[in-house]
């Protein structure tokens, strides 16, 4: 089962580019579709978990940044396959479960380290005028607003997974579960709403994990929180939020 859905790539070795340019833009508007109807069924469910104010309108903006950034990141993909095709990108056999989980502790916490030097950087003054300030214009998210980045945005994180699984030969088993997780951690972030329940953070590790509120009070507060994954980084540097526990705990709690 997992050898088979570990070869399910192979047929892109050697399909014509036209064919590959196909199957990464149906890859990432499915991802794109199912992201926003999850999403959204999740903004339901939580309503009564509101973080922030709910979010004005959909404006035609949103929808043509949403839709640019669909394409860029099948670019991505597409140049993923490209250096794969090329050597440059390798893709382990399958070696057993443990393998797997290594190749996805690896890409979770290279990518989440990664990210948030990125994310830093992208909010020096002379950067975010260029490629971040367009996010941050969207600062009562709703699932959508995953999707509503600079292209030059969409490239820098797409250029460091490039890197990183050039540098990093993961199975491609590994990658998967980690590409998914790394959409479900983008969505929880832009709910808007907090799913997780206030023990979360009682629980050991767990509490490391972030949440819904962690993002949404980035968009709200722009010199901290700039983690994705973990509160690891911003811990070690300083840049969590001193309002993050109380703030959780305002949001996770019932409110009818
Ligand atoms: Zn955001
Ligand atoms: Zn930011």
């Amino acid at each position: 089962m997992i050898e088979a859905l570990n070869n399910l790539i192979q047929p892109l070795y050697t399909m014509p580019l036209e064919g590959v340019a196909l199957w990464v833009l149906a890859e990432n508007a499915l991802i794109f579709f199912a992201s926003l109807v999850i999403g959204h069924v999740a903004v339901k469910i939580f309503k009564s978990h509101a973080i922030t104010a709910p979010p004005p309108p959909i404006t035609s903006i949103e929808i043509v940044l949403a839709i640019s950034c669909v394409i860029l990141n099948s670019l991505i993909t597409g140049l993923g396959v490209i250096l794969w095709r090329a050597g440059i990108v390798q893709l382990r056999p399958v070696d057993g479960i443990v393998g797997i989980f290594v190749d996805c502790v690896v890409l979770f916490f290279a990518m989440d380290f990664a990210m948030y030097v990125f994310h830093r950087v992208a909010h020096h003054p002379l950067l975010y005028p260029l490629i971040h300030d367009t996010h941050h214009r969207f600062d009562n998210p709703r699932p959508l607003t995953l999707f509503v980045l600079n292209p030059f945005e969409t490239l820098g994180f797409g250029a460091l997974w490039l890197v990183v699984i050039s540098i990093y030969h993961s199975t491609f088993v590994g990658m998967i579960v980690y590409l998914t997780l790394n959409v479900a951690f983008g969505l929880i972030g832009h709910l808007g709403v907090e799913p997780f329940p206030r023990r979360w953070l009682e629980l050991p590790l767990i509490r490391w994990i972030s949440t819904s509120t962690f993002h949404a009070e980035h968009h709200q507060d722009r010199h901290h929180n700039y983690g994705f994954y973990t509160l690891l980084w911003d811990r070690l540097f300083g840049t969590l939020s001193p309002d993050y526990t109380a703030e959780f705990q305002n949001a996770a709690a019932p409110t009818q």
